[in-house]
This record gives C-alpha cells, structure tokens and sequence, in this order.
C-alpha cells in the first residue's frame, strides 16, 4: 500500500512516521506527478491558507479534486479545512467533501487542549471495545455542518462535530499523528484499500 501526505507545509512528517510504522509505503507529495500510483493521501494540519495558495501555485488543485474522486482522502485539522466545500472565507480549498467548517472555532493557539473522544467507527480495532481516543486540538476548525451522504464519525462535549466521512473522504479537527494511537490511520488504510 502506498499513502502520499501532502507535504507543501504543516506537519506531514509525522503522518509519514505513523503510515511507516503500519507497513504502509510513503509518499512526499509536491507536484501532481507524485499522485501516480497512490492508493490514498492524507492532508496534513498546519495553515488552510498557505496550503491553499501552495497548492494552487504548484498546480496541484485540480489533480487533487480528480485524485479524490476515485480515491481515499484524509485531512487533519487544517487538511480538512481544505478539503471541504465552504470555510466562510475566501481562501483556495478542494470543495470535495460537502462539509462546512468554521476555523480557529475553539479560540487562540494558547486555547488548544486535549480530549478523549468517544469514535465508534475505530471500536473493531481495540477488540470489539470502543477505547476513547485521545484527540489533540490546535487551534482547529469545527465542521458546523455536514450534507447529505456525510456520516459523523465524533462529537465534543458541546455536540460540535470533529469528525466526518463521505464516502472514502475523511476529515478530522484533530491530530491523530501527534499522540502514538494509529487507529485512525488503520481506518484510513483500509479505505485506501478498497479505492
Ligand atoms: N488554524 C489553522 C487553519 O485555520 C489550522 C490549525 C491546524 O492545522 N492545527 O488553517
């Protein structure tokens, strides 16, 4: 299996590190020619708009919507920012997933904290048994609302939706690269699988 990470800016990096440590090959992509051949990508978190510009500058922002078409695509924080419809802000963004996400919802940087989420989708991979999952948030976006044929995978407290799937497409307002629990990236790579 081979996963690209979409390495413009943000921390793609540590994505690499989890999808190594699951067998999984990877991909640094920066130019549309890195696509070939992948099975899925994941967008990293970091800036929406920097990764936006970046994209539109290196061409990449209508290989991306084709890529995600037919195949699986996770962004994390500020990925799936850019990988929904609306973000209420001009700023370049991929449209794929019929998502609309409020950004910084959760305040300032110095307001970032960290949360056990209850994600039933993941409870096959602790044995039947639905472990939380410990989310890390920075700065992250809510998604305020979701379409028609988009599942919601997680919820905070205050019932603010923090993760979502629409078919092979992923988005989380978290971190799943920076806390050393690949459950979420296993559910990733079997979406990328069955592409
Ligand atoms: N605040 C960033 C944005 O709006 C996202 C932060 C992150 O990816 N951790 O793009």
């Amino acid at each position: 299996m081979n996963i690209g990470v979409l390495a413009l800016q943000g921390d793609f990096y540590e994505h690499t590190q989890v999808l190594k440590r699951l067998g999984a090959n990877t991909t640094e992509v920066r130019l549309p020619r890195d696509l070939n051949g992948l099975d899925g990508l994941i967008i990293p978190g970091g800036e929406s708009t920097t990764i936006g510009k970046l994209a539109t500058q290196f061409n990449l922002i209508e290989p991306l919507r084709k890529f995600g078409e037919t195949k699986a695509i996770w962004g994390t924080c500020a990925g799936a920012i850019f990988l929904s419809k609306d973000a209420r802000r001009d700023q370049p963004l991929l449209k794929l997933m019929d998502i609309r996400v409020q950004r910084n919802a959760f305040g300032r940087q110095v307001e970032s904290f960290e949360v056990d989420l209850d994600i039933p989708v993941l409870a096959r991979h602790g044995n039947g048994h639905a472990r939380p999952f410990h989310a890390v948030f920075i700065r992250a976006p809510l998604i305020e609302s979701v379409g028609n044929g988009v599942e919601v995978l997680a919820k905070v407290e205050s019932g603010a939706v923090v993760a979502a799937q629409q078919g092979k497409l992923l988005a989380t307002s978290f971190h799943p690269e920076l806390t050393g629990d690949g459950r979420f990236h296993e559910y990733f790579m079997e979406l990328a699988a069955n592409s």
